[in-house]
Order: structure tokens, then sequence, then C-alpha cells
């Protein structure tokens, strides 16, 4: 499947039977969203609904802890506030506004997409479209960004999955899954799918709180069980998880041309990330 794609209500509903157990999933959401209501952290992006903000936060976020994130955050979108104006400076200035954060490629790849929304500059109104697809047919965006911007700015029914999310899955619905296959990814971007909130709104809570949980509470270096909102209906609530797989995005093999900018990322976040244990999501 498509990531992203709009399956019929019938379609979703057999769907989501055939994947996982859907009382499961259910309590799941219903914990989740409960628990990041009271604890997701303040974080500026989630304070946007800006399809240019939200990119440039998702950017950002990549291989870099959130402590790093939040000031060069603002500070950037001060120089530059749209993506017309990233699309209308040289590149050694965007890259120069991003001094600080490293893997610099990130900063280039932006501009270069600005330019191509853009027009070269010659657009100030072109944005980022809304859903998945048109996202992904856009140089340097992956599956996970296109997920996260249709989720995040328009608040689009979009799954999103990468690292922290996948371990999150993986150990709650399918604990022999192996992420680092390709069967293993295309089951967990299903189950991704499959347990997505009825509207857009609450899928927008749903995603940011599967990140937050995977951040917080059940990172790559240990699972706080005693801790967790969902320990009552987790497959391995209880287990110790000592080691996890480098984070990296987790592309769906439905689309193994995943290599934008999703698909490269290795999301550092919070002792989530599993190379970090400073928070970064
Ligand atoms: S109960 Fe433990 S393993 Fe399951 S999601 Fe929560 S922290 Fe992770």
């Amino acid at each position: 499947m498509t990531a992203g794609a709009e399956p019929s209500p019938r379609g979703a509903r057999a769907q989501v039977e055939a994947t996982i157990d859907v009382a499961q999933a259910r309590r799941f959401g219903a914990r989740l969203r409960r628990w990041f209501r009271a604890n997701g952290r303040d974080l500026p992006w989630r304070k946007t609904r800006d399809p240019y903000r939200i990119l440039v936060s998702e950017l950002m976020l990549q291989q870099t802890q959130v402590s790093r994130v939040v000031p060069k955050y603002g500070e950037f979108l001060a120089t530059f506030p749209t993506l017309h104006d990233v699309a209308r400076a040289r590149p050694g200035r965007v890259t120069e506004a991003w001094s600080g954060l490293g893997y610099y490629a990130r900063a280039r790849n932006l501009h270069a997409l600005a330019r191509h929304v853009t027009n070269r500059g010659r657009d100030e109104a072109a944005t980022l479209p809304p859903d998945v697809a048109s996202l992904r047919a856009l140089p340097g965006i992956g599956a996970y960004t296109a997920g996260a911007v249709s989720s995040f700015a328009y608040e689009r029914r979009a799954e999103l999955v990468d690292t922290n999310v996948a371990r999150v899955l993986k150990r709650v619905f399918a604990p022999d899954v192996d992420i680092k296959r390709g069967p293993g990814q295309k089951r967990i971007w299903t189950i991704a799918r499959a347990i997505l909130p009825r509207t857009g709104r609450a899928a927008w809570t749903h995603n940011q709180a599967l990140m937050e949980l995977g951040a917080l509470i059940c990172t790559a270096r240990v699972a706080r069980c005693d801790q967790c909102p969902v320990r009552s209906v987790c497959a391995t609530h209880g287990s110790r998880f000592t080691s996890s797989p480098r984070p990296s995005a987790v592309p769906p093999p439905s689309d193994p041309a995943s290599t934008g900018t999703g698909a490269r990322r290795s999301r550092c976040r919070s002792a989530a990330d599993g190379r970090s244990s400073a928070p970064c999501r």
C-alpha cells in the first residue's frame, strides 16, 4: 500500500481486522493520546500548522537533538520566514543559517526543494502540497517526511514510520517482526496505517504521541514499561530492551525508492533514538 493512500471505509476496516486486534488497537490509541495530552512536551513545531515550518523542524530533527534544534529553529525562521525566502536566498546563506546543526546536506536539500516548489522563487504564494503522494513527488521528500508534513501541517489522516515509531509498534503489536527487513517494515507500515484514528485531527495527536512515546518511554536503550501508558495492551510489556538497531527511517516496502529525506533520516529523538541519551523529539 502506498503510504498515505486513503482506503475506503470498508477496506480500512477489513485491513485493520486482518492486521491487528481491533480492540487492542482501540485501547492502545485511546491510552496513547490521553497520555500525550497530559505529558507531551511543549515544542515550537507543535504549535504551528505551517507546512514550511513543519518541514524545517523535520529536517532539523534528523540526527540532531531537540535541545539543539529548538533555538536554531527560531533563528532560522526569523531569517527565512517562508519557503519563498529560502528559494530567493543564495545557497550559501541558507547553509550559513543552518550552522551549528551540522549535516549541511539538509540545508542544501531544503534550498533545492524551495526553488522547485516556488518555481525558482517566482511564485511567492507557492507552498507544500497536503497529500502524501504529491509530497513524495517532490525532490528530497521521503515517505516519513511526506507523512509528517501531511499529518502535522494539514492534519491529514496520514501514517508515518521512523525508527522510534517502528520500535513502539513492533513491541506493542508485532514482537516477532524484524524491522530491519523489507517484510517486517511492510508490516509495521501496515500497522501504522491500520491503527490511525478516524479523523485527521486525532491522527495529528496520535502520530505526535507515538513519536513522543518512542522518545521518552519506549526508547531504544530501555523500555520504561512501569511508566508506560500502553503497558496493559503491549505484547512485550515487561521485557527489557538494552540494544536496538541504529536509528534510521523505515521505508514502506511498497515504495523501495524511498531514498529521499525521510528514507535517509536517522532521527535523533530523546533517549529515544538510541544514539543519544538526550531528548531529540
Ligand atoms: S509497555 Fe514497555 S515495551 Fe510496551 S510500549 Fe510501553 S515501554 Fe514499550
